[in-house]
């Protein structure tokens, strides 16, 4: 961790103890998932102007008109997908600024993720090296595509907005895989997709509000 965030470390584990007790009482029951957030520090991940806010349930900007998700939308997303046991391989579509990707490292065996915007790949990949987590792979890439030269996975993640999942992404979701997304585009819904050899079965859940997937990456 850098030094100039240590000021805030100094209270950030009682923050986080905070911040876990209330996503507990917003729901959350996997404690598998409430101890990944517990120990990944979150105000890391954002601006240090917006650090103080960092463990408010609330999503903050992360510059090129993206956010990084509120604590509870990361803890329920990453609850679904986990149905309670232990993730294999895991893909992430939409890295950000790298939050999301350190929780499911501290769940996943590997955690593989891909992000269109080349600076947002950069940050995020030096704040997760400082956190010294061996089993993430970050990819500068059009993460519609999918990641064919890892796949099949057994679970995936997109933590931004489509209307559908392209088969050729489908395809890479091992048979009894989960992807978790949120589907839609004015009006969004979490939405959970299982894979069987039967084909898919379709969970939609609670309203949210995510950025757009957008397709093609970008360089600065
Ligand atoms: N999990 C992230 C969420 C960031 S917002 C976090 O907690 O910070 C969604 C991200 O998806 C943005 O960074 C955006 O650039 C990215 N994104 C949108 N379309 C994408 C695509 N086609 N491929 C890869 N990433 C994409």
């Amino acid at each position: 961790m850098s030094t100039h965030h240590s000021g805030i470390g100094m209270t950030s584990q009682r923050t986080r103890t905070r911040m876990v007790e209330r996503l507990r009482d917003m729901g959350i029951a996997d404690e598998a998932v409430l101890a990944a957030m517990n120990f990944i520090p979150r105000h890391i991940f954002v601006e240090e102007v917006l650090a103080s806010r960092a463990y408010d349930d609330v999503s903050l900007p992360i510059n090129f008109g993206q956010t990084i998700s509120s604590p509870f939308i990361v803890a329920r997303m990453t609850e679904l997908l986990r149905a309670g046991s232990d993730l294999g391989k895991v893909l992430e579509i939409g890295s950000g600024c790298g939050y999301q990707t350190a929780i499911l490292a501290r769940l996943a065996r590997e955690v593989y993720s891909v992000e269109r915007i080349g600076p947002l790949v950069t940050r995020a990949r030096a704040r997760l090296r400082g956190l010294r987590l061996p089993n993430i792979y970050l990819k500068h890439a059009d993460g519609l595509l999918g990641l064919s030269e890892a796949a099949p996975f057994d679970a995936i993640m997109l933590t931004a907005a489509t209307t559908h999942i392209p088969s050729s992404l489908l395809e890479q979701l091992a048979i009894g895989g989960r992807l978790v997304f949120p589907k839609g585009s004015q009006e969004q819904h979490l939405c959970m997709l299982e894979k069987s050899s039967q084909g898919y079965t379709e969970t939609t859940l609670g309203e949210v509000r995510f950025v757009p997937m957008v397709p093609g990456v970008q360089k600065g």
